[in-house]
């Protein structure tokens, strides 16, 4: 790990939050690091909207200690929150007014000194800037999301939480929120904490993540090594699935194959088997038209812990 990695930007210690009975978040860690794309995975019920919330300074832990750069989140909440955004639950926008309208109140209401500049340059990087004088009722949702993030970001800050940021968008919406978090971070410099159920999303953003649970962590690490270290469904879509078949059947790979669905193989195997694979059928004269990871957060749940969530 490089120095510039090793400064803490969160760090949760022993948090817990009950509600009467319910350990909806049971003696939780975490470390994010400055730079990280840290995603926060969880099926639905895990505790991730629960410990952001901590984090926002929304609700009080019940036991537990929060920092975030360095200081005591509720010794310090304000001067720490000033260079935090968010976006927790779905923006709420003022449908008749435009977009640059809707920033440039949403920027006074938060009681930051925005300027028409950098309302533009927020703006800008979500890929709205062409679209500033529209309505926002005309946005999709996916503008809309991205709009949110707009808002987020009006103020500089340098960590951005993000609570599901992607739910009910489609493929396409989706996209355009990971380009612009893997943008955040490559180019701006951000340290982002992004909540999810759907560990493909996660995966194609995040550095390091962790998987909670009812409230606890499963597992924790690098987002690569991780996945690396666990054979998960990979869909290979081939030229010709008569040909792949049998030399499926004639090599080791065969133990591999799950199943074949028209020209799509789905394979259970790690990111480097899957490398081979590829390499396998071309240089054998099949071509491969696409590799999909079809893993999800479930599958992989249950391959690391034997339990189902
Ligand atoms: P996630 O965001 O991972 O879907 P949540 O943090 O929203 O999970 O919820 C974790 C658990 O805490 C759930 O069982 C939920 O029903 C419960 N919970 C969340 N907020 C409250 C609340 N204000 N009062 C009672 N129970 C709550």
């Amino acid at each position: 790990m490089d120095s510039k990695n090793e400064e803490l930007v969160i760090e949760i210690r022993n948090l817990s939050k009950y509600f009467n009975e319910l350990k909806a978040v049971d003696n939780l860690n975490i470390n994010v690091f400055r730079g990280d794309v840290f995603g926060f995975l969880g099926p639905n019920g895990a505790g991730k909207s629960t410990t952001i919330r901590m984090l926002l300074t929304l609700i009080k832990p019940t036991k537990g200690s929060i920092k975030i750069f360095g200081k005591d989140l509720f010794r310090d909440r304000l001067s720490i929150l000033k260079n935090v955004g968010a976006i927790v639950e779905k923006p709420d926008f003022y449908g008749y007014l435009s977009a640059y309208k809707n920033l440039e109140i949403l920027g006074k209401i938060s009681g930051h000194e925005i300027s028409n500049k950098r309302i533009m340059e927020v703006l800008e990087l979500v890929g709205l800037s062409d679209r500033y004088k529209s309505k926002v009722k005309t946005f999709s949702h996916g503008m809309k999301q991205r709009l949110g993030i707009a808002q987020a970001l009006l103020h500089d800050p340098d960590l951005i939480i993000l609570d599901e940021p992607t739910t009910g968008l489609d493929p396409m919406g989706m996209k355009e929120i990971r380009e612009l978090i893997i943008h955040l971070s490559r180019d701006q410099k951000k340290t982002v904490f992004l909540s999810s159920h759907i560990l493909n999303e996660v995966e194609q953003v995040a550095n390091r993540m962790i998987i909670i649970n009812k409230g606890t962590a499963k597992v924790e690490g690098n987002v690569k090594d991780l996945l690396d270290a666990t054979n998960l469904s990979v869909t290979v879509e081939v030229s010709d699935v008569l040909k792949a078949g049998s030399l499926i059947s004639e090599s080791g790979w065969s133990e591999k194959l799950k199943g074949i669905s028209g020209n799509r193989m789905e394979f259970n195997i790690g990111n480097q088997e899957t490398a081979q694979l590829n390499k396998f059928f071309v240089e054998n004269g099949v071509d491969v038209y696409s590799i999909v990871p079809t893993r999800s957060l479930e599958e992989y749940f249950l391959r690391i812990t034997q339990e189902a969530i």
